[in-house]
């Protein structure tokens, strides 16, 4: 008889019904990928739980019963609903405290505590709703990272069963904001953990406590977070959980992005018809208003404007190439100093770059099908999708070595790499690939290379399914 590995996947946003960055992508397409990997042996069933935000997307959604959970001395109502996505059953919670704060994320982090704290714990509570019991929790970042401290010691005060916390690190600079009176009104206690005392009343390092398995979101990240220079204060932290921690490439939906089938090219290729790219690379010139050239080599910025990405490196070195024959398309929304930036520099050089600045699914495909180039000088990066989207579609990453960048760029093999936080290490390494750009023969083979990278998500979610194995015995 197959056994049964239960998971609920907790994530703030997912692909199709809300995205706003990678953990959207992330959380997409993980689950379903995890219950793909069922078999005569091993069956998972695997279920995602999202907070009903006012912008999600979703059809058929039927409502479960209504329940709720203690604050205080009232009730906070729990609306939720379920529905399915080719196969995968998928739970959301909505109540009040995610209608008052609409989107996603927002500035004001008091809000986004109320929120993410409320479901987290009605989250918790859903299984006993749907008659199902999960035998690992799966959270995501700070957001979400609360049930599995309300697991634990809701738990332990009540003398159940274990259930295995599983956590992954998509981004641990984001903590959320102090919730120790959230968690007092719902009355959830603050357990003496071996924390910072800073960090003992902050969503993300009470969930890093309570989980059983932390999963940075690359080999590399999974290093750096142990260094006082990545480890934002929780190093020594996560030095002592050393045991627990492992890190598994993110991997890209390589069905949604395929250049032989994207919908959003005019013009598709593969490997067998590679001559074509240049077709698009023409096509995104003229659409971009920049000179029909197949020759000038076209850099590209897809990136959140954020100094974490190093957005603000790549304009200074742009500045710097004035001398240097090229075209340039920055795409991005965010930080509305950066995006003054990106706009100074498009009236500094009109002729030669471009910025878009706002978030065009379809435009940042045209631009992955049509640049030669795409920088990511990023601060840190836990993973990284840009650079594998870019490899599979023939445009060649130039980024700094550090995080997932470093894992999945090999130098002079699928790429360019550069160490040093500095405009004029990025000035070399876009030099070094001008230079290969010229040796048509060369660069094609860069080129094919990273097309020919399997960055599916298959092998990541092996990975994740050994470590659910190795706690649920
Ligand atoms: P992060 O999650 O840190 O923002 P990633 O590289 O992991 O960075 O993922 C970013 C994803 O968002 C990629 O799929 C990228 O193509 C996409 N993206 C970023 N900015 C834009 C934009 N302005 N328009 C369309 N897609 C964008």
């Amino acid at each position: 008889m197959s056994k049964t590995i239960n998971v609920l996947f907790l994530a703030a946003e997912a692909d199709p019904f809300i995205k706003v960055g990678g953990l959207g992508d992330v959380a997409g397409v993980l689950p379903r990928e995890l219950r793909a990997l069922s078999n005569d042996e091993i069956k998972l069933d695997v279920r995602l739980v999202l907070p009903y935000h006012p912008a999600v997307k979703a059809e058929n959604l039927r409502p479960l019963d209504l329940f709720s959970i203690p604050r205080g001395d009232s009730e906070v109502g729990v609306e939720a609903f379920e529905t399915t996505l080719n196969g995968l059953p998928v739970y959301f919670i909505g109540g009040e405290p995610i209608r008052a704060n609409g989107s996603v994320y927002s500035l004001d982090a008091a809000k986004d505590s109320e929120k993410y704290a409320f479901f987290s714990m009605a989250a918790m509570e859903l299984p006993k709703h749907i008659n199902w019991q999960p035998d690992v929790i799966h959270a995501n970042d700070w957001h979400t990272s609360l049930s599995l401290y309300v697991n634990l010691t809701k738990r332990w005060e009540a003398g159940a069963k274990h259930v295995a916390g599983v956590i992954t690190l998509h981004n641990l600079p984001f903590m959320g904001a102090d919730v120790g009176a959230i968690l007092e009104s719902y009355g959830v206690k603050l357990a003496q953990t071996d924390l910072p005392e800073w960090a003992r009343v902050l969503p993300l390092p009470l969930g890093l406590w309570a989980s059983d398995a932390i999963v940075a979101v690359s080999p590399g990240y999974a290093g750096e977070v142990l260094t006082e220079e990545f480890g934002c204060g929780l190093y020594d932290f996560l030095n002592l959980r050393k045991e627990s921690l492992s890190g598994i490439l993110n991997g890209i939906d390589m069905v949604s992005f395929d250049p032989s089938v994207d919908k959003a090219l005019s013009v598709n290729y593969s490997l067998d018809t590679f001559n074509r790219r240049t077709e698009n690379k023409e096509l995104l010139q003229e659409k971009l208003g920049l000179a029909r050239d197949p020759n000038v080599p076209l850099l590209a910025v897809i990136s959140r404007m954020d100094v974490q990405k190093g957005v603000d490196l790549a304009f200074t070195a742009l500045k710097n190439m004035k001398r240097i024959n090229f075209q340039a398309v920055i795409l991005g929304t965010g930080d509305p100093k950066l995006e003054e930036a990106a706009r100074e520099l498009q009236t500094l050089f009109p002729d030669k770059i471009k910025a878009e600045l706002k978030f065009d699914a379809n435009l940042a495909r045209q631009i992955y099908a049509g640049a030669d180039m795409i920088l990511m000088p990023s601060r840190y990066e836990p993973c990284g999708l840009a650079q594998m989207i870019a490899m599979r579609y023939g445009c060649v990453p130039v980024v700094r070595s550090v995080g997932g960048l470093k894992d999945t760029v090999k130098p002079n093999e699928t790429g360019f790499v550069f160490e040093k936080m500095h405009h004029m290490s990025l000035v070399s390494a876009i030099k070094a690939g001008m230079k290969t750009l010229t040796d048509r023969e060369k660069w094609e083979t860069l080129q094919r290379n990273g097309m020919a990278k399997d960055f599916s998500w298959e092998a990541s979610a092996r990975e994740y399914l050994k470590i659910y194995q190795s706690l649920v015995k």
